[in-house]
């Protein structure tokens, strides 16, 4: 990518195009476009096809998509795979029609396969069976690393999918009812310190495993890939270790500076024992991750901190 280059960020505001965003900035890059859903509806193909011609634009970061946690992809299961296909059909076809040089698409890893063995390797992909909960929503995703895949053999193009871990960082999800671990005890410990509570919960029995991956690290990984990576075949975007949900919730209790104890409720599930994904491909092609979690955490903090009164 050239510092004129122009770049796309398709889902600009949620938590992995809002990194990007940040990462394009900061290395310099002038000329970005970025739209929100209300003023581009990546679902309507002909609105995105004009968009295309109208910007001749030269690489497509593709982290708009439609996400959500159990619930969410249990109870709307219609609308995860009818949007995302929407979404990535659109603009991977637009991305060709109108000559775009590169392409990047973000897959996930919560679509390998329920039962593939840890740390995930890339070869599992469509190796057994998928995740119930979220087969929408993880069969519209193949279909879009399918999809560049096909598009580089039959078209030529260069259109790469990568599969991040998970992820956590500002613009998070804090909703102590659809959030993820992370960001659920960062946002528990600091309400609990704040009324002296003699205690925090933390679900299940603090044994299950789970590697966290900070999203400007993610961003990075985006970005070298797209200037050091042109195979169609997936990549991982992972930190290669983890850590106890036990561990977890130390470490933020002391970064949030609460000195109470901590209560593990072993009647909520446990779910996966472990999820940690293989980066032995991404380091070999000369990335690894950067931000420790304890440092990752202090910014999320911070960042927390600022925003609470408007998430409370
Ligand atoms: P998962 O990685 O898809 O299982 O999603 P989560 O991030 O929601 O949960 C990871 C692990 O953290 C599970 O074992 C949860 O039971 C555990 N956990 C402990 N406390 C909490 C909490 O307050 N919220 C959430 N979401 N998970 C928690």
């Amino acid at each position: 990518m050239e510092i004129n280059s122009k770049i796309y960020v398709a889902g600009h505001k949620g938590l992995v195009g809002s990194a990007i965003l940040r990462a394009l900035v900061n290395k310099g890059f002038k000329n970005l476009v970025y739209h929100s859903s209300s003023e581009l509806d990546l679902r309507d193909r002909q609105q995105v096809l004009a968009f295309f011609e109208e910007e001749r634009i030269d690489y497509v970061f593709l982290a708009a998509a439609k996400v959500g946690g159990i619930a969410a992809n249990n109870d709307y299961p219609a609308d995860f795979i009818r949007d995302n296909l929407l979404i990535q059909t659109n603009v991977i076809d637009a991305a060709y029609q109108t000559d775009v040089s590169k392409l990047l698409f973000l897959g996930s890893t919560c679509i390998y396969p329920k039962f593939a063995p840890q740390p995930l390797k890339e070869e599992y992909l469509l190796t057994g069976e998928l995740e119930p909960t979220n087969q929408p929503y993880a069969i519209a995703k193949i279909a879009g690393i399918n999809m560049c895949q096909s598009y580089n053999r039959q078209y030529g193009t260069k259109f790469i999918s990568v599969m991040p871990t998970n992820m956590y960082g500002p613009n998070d999800n804090f909703d102590l009812k659809s959030s993820h671990v992370l960001p659920a005890l960062l946002r528990k410990f600091h309400e609990a310190k704040e009324s002296n509570s003699k205690t925090v919960e933390v679900w299940g029995s603090g044994n299950p495993k789970r590697e966290f991956l900070h999203s400007d690290d993610l961003a990075d990984a985006c970005l070298f890939l797209m200037a050091h990576y042109e195979d169609g075949e997936i990549v991982n975007i992972g930190v290669g270790h983890d850590i106890s949900i036990k561990e977890l919730a130390e470490l933020i209790k002391s970064v949030v500076g609460y000195e109470g104890g901590i209560a593990f409720n072993p009647s909520i599930p446990d779910g996966t024992p472990r999820k940690l994904v293989d980066v032995t491909k991404i380091n070999a092609l000369g990335w690894q991750a950067k931000i420790s979690l304890e440092d990752g955490l202090k910014a999320v903090y911070a960042e927390f901190r600022k925003e609470y009164q408007t998430i409370a």
